[in-house]
């Protein structure tokens, strides 16, 4: 694991004249810049440059490693598609387990389903925890949910000791650097596997087609290693990198549909996620179609 934070990167130094500018690697020579009111917090933890901002158009953001991971005006589309796409493939998701979620975003949607009886979280990072609990409350009540254990953690090295024990795992990543390379890789995938109940679901954050088309598919092929049913679903998301983040959806069981929901979930209030989005999701524009089936 990479757990020594860079010291070259610092969030601080992203912003300019008011305004943070999300430069990275993973999108070379372009860069999403959101303008900020104030900063409400900045430390570095020990895994990640953690920084708080509140911006003029998009309400708070909560900025790892220089990298934006939920903006509150926008993050119910990530957080629901996350939750619900694996939620609504499972026939009765009872037992939950979500590997990373800092920010409680993905907790919140868990507790909603009603099928859920009880789900662990394993975040690596307290310092995410304590901060959004306190500044990002609309995303941290899910903490609050009765049906939670948290627990602070790796959550590579917790799936080593838990075996056969989910129906669903939702891995709520930060993008692969830092903490969160070893999410992504054949091994990991292998974890998941084994964690799983025999007729169980996954759904990791899986990048995006447009800039990260190489990861994209290493991260299916290192899924398909252990998995033998693997689909990618796509929704928009203004503040992530093109506007879009991709999410590879897997099952155990060959035969199980993942690419339509089982439960109508109307009562639930959810504001991106319907059965028709379910659906849609999981159809790609032509040429990623293409380049995603010649990995089968
Ligand atoms: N929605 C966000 C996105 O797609 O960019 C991700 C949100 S969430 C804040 C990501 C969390 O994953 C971070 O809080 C980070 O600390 C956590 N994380 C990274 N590596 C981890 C690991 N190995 N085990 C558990 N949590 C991890």
């Amino acid at each position: 694991l990479s757990r020594e934070p860079e010291a070259s990167v610092s969030n601080m130094d992203l912003i300019r004249a008011g305004w943070f500018s999300e430069v990275s690697d993973l999108w070379p020579g372009q860069s999403l810049s959101l303008k900020v009111k104030e900063v409400l917090f900045h430390q570095r933890s020990l895994y990640q440059d953690v920084l708080v901002v509140d911006t003029t158009n998009h309400g708070k953001a909560l900025i790892l490693d220089g990298i934006i991971q939920c903006t509150e005006s926008d993050e119910f589309s990530y957080q629901e598609m996350i939750a619900f796409l694996p939620l609504g493939a499972h026939p009765n998701p009872q037992k939950v387990l979500i590997v990373g979620g800092g920010d409680g975003g993905v907790a919140r949607e868990v507790a909603k389903h009603p099928a859920v009886e009880q789900f662990v979280q394993v975040e690596i990072d307290a310092l995410v925890i304590e901060q959004s609990k306190k500044h990002l409350p609309f995303m941290a009540k899910g903490f609050e949910s009765r049906k939670l254990t948290l627990v602070v953690g790796d959550g590579f090295e917790y799936m080593k000791n838990h075996q056969r024990e989910f129906d669903v795992i939702i891995t709520d990543s930060s993008d692969p650097v830092g903490p969160a390379v070893n999410l992504f890789t054949e091994s990991y995938f292998g974890l998941l596997k084994t964690a799983l109940k025999p007729n169980g679901v996954i759904c990791s954050q899986a990048g995006t087609l447009w800039s990260d088309l190489p990861h994209v598919k290493q991260t299916i092929r290192n899924c398909q290693t252990h998995f033998p049913l693997v689909e990618y679903a796509v929704s928009s998301v203004p503040t992530y990198p093109n506007g879009q983040i991709g999410y590879l959806v897997a099952a155990l069981d060959p035969d199980l549909d993942l690419t339509h929901a089982r439960h109508p979930l109307e009562e639930l209030g959810l504001r991106y996620y319907s059965p028709e989005v379910h659906q849609a999701a999981f159809v790609l524009p032509a040429h990623f179609k293409k380049e995603l089936a010649n990995l089968k």
